[in-house]
């Protein structure tokens, strides 16, 4: 179908942008690669008067060292992110799970940004920025505000992003030492994951010294698994000791609500995501032989 027609404005400022949100509020919409919202606009879901573009917005695009963290400007795109130097040394999980969103030309339009504030919980990145210990820059006409990764996702497709505020910068802090893994779980290639888990594990010698998880599309936001975490600390990264952790997803102690339709049922969500994360777990402390 040919979206409900609208106006267009590409500003080239993030205060310019801003001021064309202020000015048309809800009847305007934020258009970043385009991959999520135009089959939105096309299935008429959603017929915005106004559709801001921030195409041309040179200052929200590129990967930044930031000293103790990396800077990820909300329109660079998924591509760029997948080659990056400084994502590979510094937050390689990102590069695990990037470069297995959807298919190459979708990474080369779809944007880091994009994703994160569509906040499908199906998407890859959700769960990865969680367990990154991701924050959030919120622009807004007051200025800036900061918002830690637990804090973002607030809902099926909802954010803490307010209507008047665009994301400009996701900032990962650096990890020295952490190994890191994604294990997704598709039918095909280039598919949307049923259930994914996304691992990093500090290791002090043979013991776990710490783990940061999160699950992908195993509730209506990407989920913290702060129990497994908390149980893996300080235990040897053995298959029987990460498998035992990884069954607190099954027993009610991880906020888990997977979705049931027709690529599995939520008991058959539940299994992957445990036996998901005791593989992720395992690769990132280097056991299987595919550490990072
Ligand atoms: C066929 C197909 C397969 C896909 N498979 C996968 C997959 O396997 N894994 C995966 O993770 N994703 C997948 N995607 C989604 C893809 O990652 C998209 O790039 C992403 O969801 C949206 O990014 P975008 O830049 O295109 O955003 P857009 O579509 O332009 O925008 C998405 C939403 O976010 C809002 N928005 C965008 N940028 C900002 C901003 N800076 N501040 C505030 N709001 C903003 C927009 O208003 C809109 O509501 C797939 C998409 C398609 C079409």
């Amino acid at each position: 179908m040919i979206p409900a027609s609208f106006e267009y404005v590409a500003p080239t400022s993030v205060e310019e942008a801003l001021a064309a949100l202020a000015e048309h509020g809800d009847d305007a919409k934020i258009l970043a690669g385009g991959q999520s919202l135009l089959p939105v606009l096309r299935m008429r879901l959603n017929a915005p008067e106004w559709v801001i573009d921030l195409g041309r917005i040179e200052s929200m695009r590129g990967v930044r060292d930031g000293d103790d963290h990396l800077a990820i400007g909300a329109m660079t795109t998924h591509d760029v992110v997948a080659h990056d130097p400084l994502v590979a040394e510094h937050a390689l999980l990102l590069t695990k799970a990037v470069t297995q969103v959807a298919d190459p030309q979708i990474r080369h339009r779809g944007t880091f940004g994009g994703a994160l504030a569509h906040a499908d919980p199906a998407g890859d990145l959700g769960a990865c920025v969680l367990a990154l210990g991701a924050s959030f820059v919120v622009q807004g006409a007051g200025g800036t505000r900061v918002v830690p990764a637990d804090e973002f996702f607030v809902g099926l497709f909802e954010t803490a992003i307010s209507e008047d505020e665009i994301l400009v910068e996701v900032r990962l802090p650096k990890r020295p030492g952490w190994g890191a893994h994604y294990d997704k779980f598709v039918r095909v290639a280039h598919q949307w994951p049923i259930v994914a888990v996304g691992a990093t594990v500090r290791m002090d010698g043979d013991t776990i010294g710490e783990a940061r998880i999160g699950l992908t599309n195993m509730g209506s936001t990407p989920v913290r698994a702060n129990a497994v975490e908390d149980a893996l600390a300080g235990q040897p990264a053995t298959e029987d000791a990460v498998r035992a952790a990884a069954e607190l997803i099954g027993d009610g102690s991880v906020p888990v609500e997977p979705p049931s339709d027709l690529n599995g049922d939520a008991d058959y969500r539940l299994h992957l995501a445990t036996v998901l994360t005791r593989r992720a777990v395992l690769a990132a402390a280097g056991r299987n032989g595919t550490q990072a």
